[in-house]
């Protein structure tokens, strides 16, 4: 299958083979051909699938077929909502990118920067918008937007969306938006929330899914070491160091553990930047530029701060500390193995993680390989201690401070839980 017989535009397919991409990817094969005829789209696709691309190059060819005449004034005809700034400004990218033969204009506006450059591009005029809900509000409220002419709307890891809390802000973007106007929905998962939302403004969507979100590439390895709490960092360095890592991306829970890792990581001599949403926006794209460009070795960063993040054949992916909610682990693992590309998924488990690791195998439907690291043995008598603040329902400062999860006897193949591990009433309370 060619980009050409899927309808796309010759312009189009110039910039795609100057991207470097010879084929299209299976969301591409599925998406382009029915936004080209017009249709709604519910479509279920992480990161890393080309799903940029899939609604991209369709949408370029449609505004440029109905290109407005010379000297009018350019409206904003597309909007793409994105919920964070870092995939905003990496669509937008694409954007450029897909469209660099086409006299269409687009711009990205995000929070965290002055907006009077913003307001100066809208001011000039553009076809593609792409934004985050809270600044393209900001610009309503000012004034400084006009949505009235949109005739395609598109919401980009709508399930981030919402788990960010932009559903009342998505609604009121809504309603400034004329009826009829064609629209694309791109979500990792399809659940009641996103069910709900899709049902409130798709037409008789078409319904793409791709690579359920619960089976990711096929090409990352996933491998579990057990390691004890506070030899966490150490690992992490040895590993790095003794495997020569080049360019290593590392998931923590917290902005504040992202921050320490990466100092802490600094001082082992391994040049490491913290990447969250604490971080101004400057601070956040000269971490991920330096990080691209291989000036910095690790990346450390909290789960929203790296939804997104577009880095090419990243080989490893380190979750120093395992997500509280098992559907992150899949989009922190999908940054490695991309597009045909092999990659390593690395997780540093302590005690105190058995149940997210627990609930992460059932997400996966599979146990994940547990591999003891000679030196790093992990130390049976340390209890595990509850991990705050999670989504897990577990309170600051409430319950126990520890429960009696234990890697299990056999340490040379520590399991979780294990059949020793006996059921007791604190444990329901991490359910
Ligand atoms: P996305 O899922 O949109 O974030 O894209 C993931 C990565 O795949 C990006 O780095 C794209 O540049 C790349 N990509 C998109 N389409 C293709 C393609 N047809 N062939 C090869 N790489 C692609």
């Amino acid at each position: 299958m060619s980009f050409e017989t899927l309808g796309l535009s010759a312009e189009l397919c110039r910039a795609v083979t100057e991207q470097g991409y010879t084929e299209p990817t299976p969301i591409q094969e599925k998406a382009i051909p029915l936004i080209l005829e017009g249709a709604d789209l519910m479509a279920r696709a992480q990161t890393g699938t080309g799903k940029t691309a899939g609604f991209t190059l369709p949408l370029l060819q449609k505004l440029n077929a109905a290109r407005q005449k010379a000297g009018q004034r350019r409206v904003v005809r597309a909007l793409i909502l994105t919920p964070t700034r870092e995939l905003a400004a990496q669509v937008q990218e694409s954007v450029v990118a897909y469209g660099k033969h086409l006299p269409l204009k687009s711009a990205v506006i995000f929070g965290g920067v002055k907006i009077n450059p913003q307001i100066m591009k809208l001011r000039i005029g553009v076809d593609i918008l792409v934004a985050t809900p809270g600044r393209l509000l900001d610009h309503v409220g000012q004034k400084t937007l006009n949505l009235s002419k949109v005739e395609f709307l598109i919401l980009d890891e709508a399930d981030r969306m919402l788990d960010m809390g932009f559903i009342n802000d998505i609604k009121k973007i809504m309603v400034l938006l004329p009826k009829s106007r064609q629209n694309l929905l791109f979500s990792a998962t399809f659940s009641n929330e996103i069910k709900q939302l899709a049902a409130g403004f798709l037409k008789a969507p078409k319904l793409i899914e791709i690579a359920s979100h619960n089976a990711p590439s096929e090409l990352v390895a996933q491998i579990v070491h057990p390691v004890d709490r506070e030899r966490k960092r150490e690992l992490l360095s040895w590993m790095i160091g003794s495997k020569n890592w080049k360019q290593v991306l590392v998931f923590t829970r917290t902005k504040h553990a992202a921050n320490r890792l990466s100092q802490q990581l600094a001082k082992d001599g391994i040049t490491a930047s913290a990447i969250h949403g604490n971080k101004s926006q400057g601070a956040r794209t000269r971490a991920l530029a330096d990080f691209k460009r291989g000036f910095v070795r690790v990346l450390v960063a909290t789960d929203i701060a790296a939804r997104g993040l577009d880095i090419d054949q990243l080989p490893h992916v380190v979750n120093f500390e395992l997500p509280n909610v098992p559907e992150d682990y899949v989009h922190r693992i999908g940054r490695t193995g991309r597009a045909g590309n092999e990659g390593e998924a690395v997780s540093l488990v302590c005690v105190d993680e058995l149940q997210h690791l627990k609930n992460i195998e059932r997400l996966m439907k599979r146990d994940l390989p547990k591999i003891v690291i000679s030196g790093y043995e992990v130390d049976p008598s340390i209890r595990a201690e509850i991990i705050p603040n999670g989504r897990n329902n577990v309170k600051k400062g409430s319950g126990p401070k520890r429960s009696n999860y234990s890697w299990g006897n056999d340490r040379s193949q520590a399991r979780p839980g294990g059949s020793s591990a006996r059921p007791s009433s604190r444990r329901q309370q991490y359910r």
